[in-house]
């Protein structure tokens, strides 16, 4: 069994790791941009996931974590309680100081971790959560502290939000911490109920390859939109703390209360939302045609009322349509990056008829060819201790 953290690790501090843990990446089936406005999302684990290899550090406890990873082999050293590092490590040291905040660290502990991974980083996959998720997970492990899925969870979110100070919501540690294999999380983002919803169906990633940078500009446009819409919609119903709470029965009101584009903004999360909690009910039910179709109105929302598609991804999604894919729909806030396709399982509409098409139509229009892969459902954070073995 390739075992490339605890190589790493042995390389670099020549001793063995006193534990291991692995975490994956994800990819949201469906509930674009409801996570902010306080709706559903249901997302799924990959098989790609991030391992982290950790030991205490050598000489008297006096608080120093080094850190290596594949990804970037010079070795970060720092006191973790008194600065933060630049770069990657300070999702490990956000992670310890939040550790040692639940008290599940001893005071000024040395630690030494080796990370290695095969999500692709900045793809929309997920790979900080898969970091620091994997990490928590290690460390807990490593010092016998016995923290539930949700705490893990908990943890990694904060060492992200609070301490390297991403804006993200807490879907991607949640689905990192809680995933079950062959199954979706319905994770709703106000109430932080998670339900497990089997899902075993073939599903295609298509990258787009169109980087999108989701730090300024669109998304932050976005975000602002739907505050002033709230802002506005509590005029109406002051008790409305999130977007996603307007009652779906309502649209024509919320339509006659929003002038444009607020009123296209909140349509869509308020029927986005609505969509996901149906899509959760019909995937639980096996209604896999059904469930493909709330794909392509997902992806239309996002594109005619959102604005936040771009026309390489309407190219992937209408040639899947076209070649009869169950579903298709752009996923991870859009603007560019990946659409997820849902395959039949065999013959026209399977994977590589569908595979197939879509490359053919993005060539024709792009000169180039998408990176498709097969996505297969994972399950979240373990310890790994038969790598260490
Ligand atoms: P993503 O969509 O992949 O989560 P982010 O920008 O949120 O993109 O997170 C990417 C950052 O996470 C990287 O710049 C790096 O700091 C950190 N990271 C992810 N995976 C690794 C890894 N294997 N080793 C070190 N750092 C990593
Ligand atoms: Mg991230």
């Amino acid at each position: 069994m390739p075992r490339p953290a605890i190589d790493l690790f042995q390389k670099t501090f020549g001793t063995i790791p006193g534990a291991a843990a692995s975490a994956p990446g994800r990819v949201n089936l469906i509930g674009e941009h409801t996570d902010y406005n306080g709706g559903p999302v249901l997302p799924i684990a990959i098989a790609e996931r991030t391992t982290a290899a950790v030991g205490p550090g050598a000489g008297d406890a006096e608080g120093v974590l080094e850190a290596v990873s594949t990804r970037y082999p010079t070795v970060v050293r720092v006191r973790w309680q008194e600065e933060l590092p630049q770069g990657w490590a300070a999702y490990v040291a956000g992670v310890l100081r939040e550790l040692w905040t639940l008290d599940a660290l001893p005071p000024r502990g040395n630690l030494r971790i080796a990370v290695a991974s095969d999500v692709p980083v900045g793809a929309g996959l997920s790979s900080s959560a898969a970091l620091a998720v994997s990490a928590a997970k290690a460390i807990a492990t490593l010092v016998g502290a016995k923290l539930t899925p949700r705490q893990i969870a908990g943890v990694a979110f904060r060492a992200e939000h609070d301490h390297v100070g991403v804006r993200c919501g807490v879907m991607d540690q949640t689905i990192a911490s809680l995933a079950k294999r062959d199954h979706a999380l319905l994770f709703e983002c106000a109430s932080l109920e998670a339900e497990q919803i089997p899902f075993a169906a073939p599903l295609l990633l298509v990258d787009t390859g169109v980087k999108h940078d989701l730090s300024t500009g669109a998304l932050n446009e976005r975000h602002a939109e739907c505050q002033e819409a709230v802002k506005r919609l509590k005029l109406e119903l002051p008790e409305l703390a999130w977007l996603a709470s307007w009652p779906v029965e309502w649209l024509p009101r919320l339509k006659r209360a929003l002038p444009e584009p607020l009123r296209s903004r909140a349509v869509h999360v308020v029927s986005e939302t609505a969509r996901t909690r149906f899509a959760a009910e019909l995937l639980a039910a096996r209604k896999l045609a059904q469930f493909g179709k709330l794909l392509y109105e997902s992806h239309e929302s996002c594109r005619r009322l959102y604005a936040c598609s771009a026309p390489e991804l309407d190219t992937v999604v209408a040639a899947a349509k076209r070649a009869g894919a169950l579903g298709a729909r752009l996923t991870g806030a859009g603007w560019g990056g990946a659409a997820i396709v849902l395959v039949r399982e065999r013959g026209t509409g399977g994977k590589k008829q569908v595979s197939q098409a879509v490359r053919s139509a993005f060539r024709r229009a792009y000169g180039r060819e998408p990176e498709i892969r097969e996505v297969q459902s994972s399950s979240g954070a373990r310890a790994e201790p038969k790598l260490l073995s």
